[in-house]
């Protein structure tokens, strides 16, 4: 005979200020199979954990319900808050009256109503609980990161310093991410390289720290503690062993006309290059596309150009080197994907692809850096001139209506400090150049924001003019009119500008949305990786082991990213300092009598967990049937229930879940 107990918590007001507590303990208390029921202001708290323990002792409770907050909240408190009473922490069963109910309810009639029925449901199932064991598995001390920016490389050197070996995938040829590209960083206005390329040096010289530059993650499998990803890593046509970066290939090249991406593709580089000269690792690779040896070897021909393999002394060049998969283990990855600015081409109304003054801020970042284009000279691209009249645009793409056809709904976050960062440096260098700054709201919460933004208006006369630029027209005279509203000055403003700089809404990389389907992790609507608790968990992932930095998460600056990423690693170590890790007990079983093998139930599962092997039946008159049937690997199994609804004999159960289970809740509630 099952003897549960239903403790009803008030949270405060948050859930006695709609449902009537007191009656949904009553009525609990009168349900077959329940021996106590009470209702307490803060079940969580250290006195109502210590009023479950003795009740479950001093009444010999078989099962517990707790008529709570969520159970993503609170299940693991109340578990093991049991468990130290010695019930099986599977014996407890949470139903969520706040979420619910009290939050979402306005009426407390019905909303007492509702409370009452989710507990009924909550003591069938508890009274159907089998007590339950977690099983343990092994953990691969060794750590994944995959995006080498300013996010990866903090996750990266804090692990390696707590001891555990790093594995950096970083799609380009170098690390560093965008902050390599910057000039100087707001609010402090020091130089972004010098800052990032120690890092970077740091990383590439720590020995518990691989770069797997080039190269990006095409498979993962498994679970946290054991996953096994594959890692493609891209042909350079150069040996990374033998290149010592000393730049006589790009010498010898003859082919200068391939698009610098590194530059935003504001100038050309070789067909062999390194990205920059503090590049890390420090070693050329071929772009394929443009070299004329590759489109030779293409068209038949293997003996056109070659200069750069005759250049190179350290025998570094190899143009027979094809792409490689990797294949690793890890007990933890941690996801540093960053950002790209919205593709700008979309925005006709800012003349962005029709002259080339109108630039995006991280194109501009690339004209004042003394490693760009230009050297650090502030030219217009058209024709070389200092410009001596800028208009800024803020949220190009952000903060758009909801439903607009293009840009986002969200705050990029990092547009009003880099704004009023370049109107200050510009303003500095060339203080005969007026700046305009056209904005809906200047948004600046950091330490030393606001002061920094005041800078820029009261000590560098940056003219911030509140509204929309609504069209950007290139004149005969090489000017562009910009035509905003001043919504302060109530009337349509005309400014003629040598250049418009937009600063373009941050969007996830591309590659974020295929990569959250290999990792099985879930992505918000805006393609940015989702956390797990947008409060208590913000840089672990919904999915065990995988763990969020730097602004895949969401935008962020740069202090923000470093901050987020020391967390995540934090995570990550704690998970790479356990031996064995124990699993979830509430995995899926298969029937065996009841499979036909039909292959369904693996089908779905986005775990990889199901497979099928042949086993040995007893069949009439003493023969032996071989069927093939499904089994779960209960380590990789995440209880999601994904297969016990696809499996059309019902031969799929879940532990903690069982249909059983459900159907008994179904019947409590009605
Ligand atoms: P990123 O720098 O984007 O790095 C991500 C890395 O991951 C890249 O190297 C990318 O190649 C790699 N990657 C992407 N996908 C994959 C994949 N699938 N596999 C492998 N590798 C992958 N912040 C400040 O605090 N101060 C400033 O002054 C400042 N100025 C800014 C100016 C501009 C114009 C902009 C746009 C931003 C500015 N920021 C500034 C914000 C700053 O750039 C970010 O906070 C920071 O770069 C975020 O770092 P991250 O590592 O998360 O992303
Ligand atoms: Fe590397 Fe050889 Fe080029 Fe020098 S010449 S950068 S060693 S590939
Ligand atoms: Fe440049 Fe010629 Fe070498 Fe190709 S083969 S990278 S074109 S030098």
């Amino acid at each position: 005979m099952e003897r549960i107990g239903v403790f009803v918590c008030h949270c405060g007001t948050n859930i006695a200020g709609t449902v009537d507590v007191e009656k949904v303990a009553e009525e609990l208390g009168k349900v077959d199979g329940v021996v106590f029921s009470t209702n307490y202001t803060y079940m969580c708290s250290s006195a109502g954990q210590q009023m479950i323990e003795q009740h479950i002792k001093d009444d010999k409770l078989t099962g517990v319900v707790l008529c709570s907050c969520s159970p993503r909240m609170h299940e693991k408190t109340f578990r093991a808050c049991a468990e130290r009473a010695g019930l099986n922490a599977y014996k407890v069963e949470v139903a969520n009256i706040r979420e619910q109910c009290s939050w979402v309810m306005k009426d407390p009639a019905e909303a007492t109503e509702k409370a009452i029925a989710l507990g009924k449901a909550a003591i069938a199932k508890t009274i159907l609980d089998t007590p339950l064991v977690e099983g343990e598995t092994p953990v691969t001390k060794r750590a994944l990161v995959i995006g080498g920016g300013i996010a990866g490389i903090t996750a990266a050197l804090d692990i390696a310093d707590a001891g555990f070996p790093v594995d950096i995938v970083e799609k380009k040829t170098t690390v560093g991410g965008k902050m390599a590209m910057l000039d100087k960083t707001f609010p402090t206005l020091d130089c972004a390289s010098c800052i990032v390329t120690p890092k970077m040096t740091e990383v590439s010289q720590n020995p518990n720290i691989r770069i797997l530059s080039y190269s990006e993650v095409c498979g993962v499998k498994g679970y946290i503690g054991n996953f096994q990803v594959d890692i493609k890593r891209h042909a350079r046509y150069v040996d990374e062993t033998k290149c010592t970066g000393c730049g006589a290939c790009i010498e010898a090249c003859p082919n200068k006309k391939v698009p610098n991406d590194f530059n935003l593709n504001l100038d050309n580089k070789k067909a062999i290059n390194i990205p920059f000269a503090q590049a890390v690792p420090k070693v050329a690779a071929i772009d394929a596309e443009y070299c004329l040896h590759m489109k030779g070897l293409k068209n038949g021909k293997d003996n056109v150009c070659g200069f750069c393999e005759k250049a190179c002394t350290a025998g570094a060049i190899n143009f027979a080197q094809q792409e490689e998969i990797l294949q690793e283990k890890y007990g933890a990855i941690i996801v540093a994907t960053g950002y790209n600015p919205i593709d700008l081409s979309k925005f006709d109304e800012y003349a962005y692809n029709t002259s080339p003054d109108v630039v995006s801020s991280l194109e501009f970042e690339r004209l004042c850096n003394a490693s760009g284009p230009t050297n650090g000279h502030l030219k217009r691209p058209s024709d070389g001139k200092e410009p001596k009249n800028i208009v800024f645009i803020q949220c190009v793409g952000s903060r758009c209506a909801a439903g607009a056809e293009k840009g986002h709904e969200y705050c990029s976050k990092v547009c009003c400090m880099y704004t009023a960062k370049h109107a200050i440096l510009t303003r500095d260098h060339y203080p005969d150049t007026n700046c305009y700054v056209f904005y809906i709201d200047v948004r600046t919460p950091g330490k030393l924001f606001d002061e920094f933004y005041r800078r820029a208006v009261e000590q560098y006369g940056v003219h911030y003019i509140k509204g929309m630029v609504g069209k950007v027209t290139p004149q005969a005279d090489g000017t562009l009119d910009v035509q905003g509203s001043d919504l302060i000055l109530n009337k349509q403003v005309h400014i003629k500008a040598d250049m418009v700089v937009l600063a373009a809404s941050i969007e996830p990389d591309k590659s974020a949305r295929p990569l959250a389907t290999m990792l099985t992790t879930s992505m918000d609507n805006n393609d940015f990786f989702l956390e797990a608790h947008a409060k208590l968990r913000p840089v672990e992932s919904p999915t065990a082991g995988i763990f969020l930095a730097g602004c895949c998460q969401g935008p962020k600056d740069i202090p923000e990213t470093v901050a987020q990423s020391s967390g995540a690693a934090a995570k990550a170590i704690c998970l790479l300092v356990k031996d064995k890790l124990k699993n979830n007990p509430c995995t899926a079983q298969p029937n065996e009598n009841a499979c036909n093998g039909c292959g369904q139930c693996a089908n779905v599962c986005p775990y990889g967990a199901i497979s099928y092997i042949d086993k040995d039946f007893r069949g009439p008159n003493r023969t032996t049937i071989t069927r093939h049937v499904s089994q779960v690997n209960t380590a990789m199994c995440q209880g999601c229930g994904a297969c016990t609804v696809a499996c059309p004999s019902g031969a799929m159960d879940l532990n903690g879940f069982s249909n059983k289970q459900i159907l008994a809740e179904v019947d409590a509630c009605l």
